[in-house]
């Protein structure tokens, strides 16, 4: 087998790294560059720059540049350029091409076999669009791993001892944290959690619009609508955000950035960097939830890190690093390079799986663990959506429940699989259904229902069913969790903590109505069974609570149930409790 690269695919740049010596080393671009800016650029004559040739052209060219494709990936969208259509794929598949390009050319080898990685919250959808991108690029891509597992497995080489980790990813256009366990030999995602809209980009919106509000006051100038002085301003952001970065001042100076009856306008502008932090308090802000939530999920707390990684570019902000510092209680690690190491991660990954690594190398013996990051689950009577695997499980994983039918005589099922966080499937999102039928004719609640998910090393789910008393069974195999944008997947988490104290309302009513049914069965039952021996009084007073509280459960529907028809309800069905309590077990 040849060498096989590690890409990191970024939003705003991509890196591409190779095992040399048992050692992952950086490939620089043919531009003499260690990072690639993540944009293609069609240009008047027809030709396709990628890289920075694409970049420095973009304030000539802006309707045909194309900046943060990534953003796009699993989507249906598509762009119209030149006439022509591109689907996110083919766009990222140029940027694919040049790193592989790069990377022979820097080899003096042909290369196919590639380890790409993905924001831990990309679902399916666009996991499988990135591995369709690999292909559209001509590359074999072999595994595809989430980039802080990557970042944490670049460092965990260096670092023998066993310790938790919390990587903090700031990039382009992404935020993601995750909670690792670096072990000796293994490394376990133990939660991940994130902001798919929250990256540099927004930083530099947000700048770019203080320089336009700026130049307007002081100029007397509107350039909001001329997209190509936009565009030069908001690359001089950029720099200027970098500069930031190390300096306490940044001067923008764009002369001639637009003419106006005649007079040219210059730019002249020079930010501090508490205006800097003033403009983007609320974006670093914005960071705090999903570290709680990936500590809560991990069941730790701040004290049990024993490092905490910074990787993207935009964690060189010192407020970034300030607020990391201030709400986790520790100083940030160091000894990364947090542009390089999510590539280096995917490249030891990558000598890994094609068995190039040197023999005594400790990543061969480690083993990455990866985790789902939303609950799947199956439909239950009242639209209940029961978990079978829980958001962050390590996987692949198995987990396998019994269900039995709701009706009488029920011959067949529907299996319906959903993922998302909140109780009632109508809110989370289907992702496939099959039918097991021929099960064996029986009273409700006799027949055993196996229902088994599967989840493997690739994040791909299969679903099974079968009937235990038959043997009957059915499965399907859920390849494409598609169309769940990352957007989706943050509003189910979002609205399922929002949602939270209202499902469990419903919830409450929801089990209430089935207790009262299954009940009643027994009531019933034990009415036929033992009439004719009981106390004509006991006899009455069961007859009529079960008649009771049948006409309620009939009448109260509960989805619908009030506050006080729910009273109603469990004063009857303490009462029938009462009465029937000498002959069944009600407990
Ligand atoms: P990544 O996707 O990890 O390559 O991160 C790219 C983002 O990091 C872009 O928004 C860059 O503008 C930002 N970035 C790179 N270097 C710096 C820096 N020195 N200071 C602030 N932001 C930076």
């Amino acid at each position: 087998m040849g060498r096989a690269i590690g890409i990191d695919l970024g939003t705003t740049n991509s890196c591409v790294a190779v095992l040399e010596g048992g050692e992952p080393t950086i490939i620089t671009s043919s531009e003499g560059l260690r990072t690639t800016p993540s944009v293609v650029a069609f240009t008047k004559k027809g030709e396709i720059l990628v890289g920075d040739p694409a970049k420095r052209q973009a304030a000539m060219n802006s309707e045909n540049t194309v900046f943060s494709i990534k953003r796009r990936m699993g989507t249906d969208s598509r762009l119209h350029i030149q006439g022509k259509k591109y689907s996110p794929e083919e766009i990222s598949a140029m940027i694919l091409r040049k790193l592989k390009k790069d990377a022979e050319s820097y080899l003096g080898e042909s290369v196919s076999d590639a380890v790409i990685t993905v924001p831990a919250y990309f679902n399916d959808a666009q996991r499988q669009a990135t591995k369709d991108a690999g292909r559209i690029a001509g590359l074999n891509v072999m595994r595809i791993i989430n980039e802080p597992t990557a970042a944490a497995f670049a460092y965990g080489l260096n670092n023998g001892e066993s310790q938790k980790v919390l990587v903090y990813d700031l990039g382009g256009g992404t935020f993601d944290v995750s909670i690792i366990e670096i072990g000796e030999d293994l490394i376990e995602v133990l939660a991940t959690s994130g902001d798919n809209h929250l990256g540099g980009d927004d930083f530099d919106d947000r700048l770019t619009d203080y320089l336009i509000s700026e130049f307007r006051r002081t100029e007397h100038v509107d350039i909001s609508h001329d997209s190509a002085a936009i565009m030069r301003v908001r690359e001089e952001a950029e720099n200027a955000k970098k500069t930031l970065s190390t300096a306490t001042t940044a001067t923008v100076n764009l002369p001639f950035l637009t003419v106006t009856h005649n007079t040219p306008h210059h730019m002249n502008i020079t930010i501090t960097r508490a205006k800097f932090e003033e403009l983007t308090h609320d974006l670093i802000e914005r960071t705090s939830l999903p570290v709680q939530n990936a500590l809560r999920d991990a069941k730790i707390s701040a004290r049990d890190l024993s490092k905490i990684l910074l990787v993207g570019g935009s964690t060189r902000i010192p407020a970034v690093q300030e607020k990391v510092r201030r709400m986790l209680g520790m100083e940030p690690s160091r000894n990364i390079n947090p542009d390089e190491c999510v590539a280096m991660g995917a490249a030891i990954q990558a000598g890994k799986l094609t068995g190039n690594l040197p023999a005594d190398s400790t990543a061969n013996a480690m083993i990455l663990m990866d985790v789902t990051p939303l609950s799947l689950s199956i439909e239950t009577v009242g639209g209940i959506a029961t978990h079978l695997i829980e958001r962050n499980t390590t996987i692949p994983a198995r987990h396998s429940q019994i269900f039995t039918t709701a009706a009488n005589f029920q011959t067949s099922v529907d299996i319906k699989v959903y993922q998302g966080e909140r109780q009632f499937v109508k809110d989370n999102t289907l992702l496939g259904n099959f039918r097991l039928s021929g099960i064996k004719r029986a009273m409700a609640g006799v027949p055993q229902i196996e229902v088994t998910f599967d989840i493997d090393a690739n994040g791909i789910l299969t679903v099974s069913a079968r009937d235990m008393g038959t043997g009957k069974a059915q499965q399907i195999t859920i390849s494409s969790r598609s169309n769940l944008s990352d957007s989706e997947i943050e509003k189910a988490i979002h609205d399922a903590q929002m949602y939270e104290s209202d499902d469990s309302n419903r919830m409450e009513r929801f089990t209430l109505h089935s207790d009262c049914e299954s009940l009643l069965m027994k009531a019933q039952h034990a009415l036929n069974a033992n009439g004719k021996q009981m106390d004509r009084q006991e006899k009455k007073r069961l007859k009529s609570a079960i008649a009771q509280l049948r006409r309620s459960v009939t009448k109260i529907k509960p989805a619908s149930m009030t506050d006080e028809q729910m009273q109603t309800l469990q004063a009857q069905k303490s009462e029938l409790e009462d009465a029937v309590s000498g002959y069944v077990n009600v407990g």
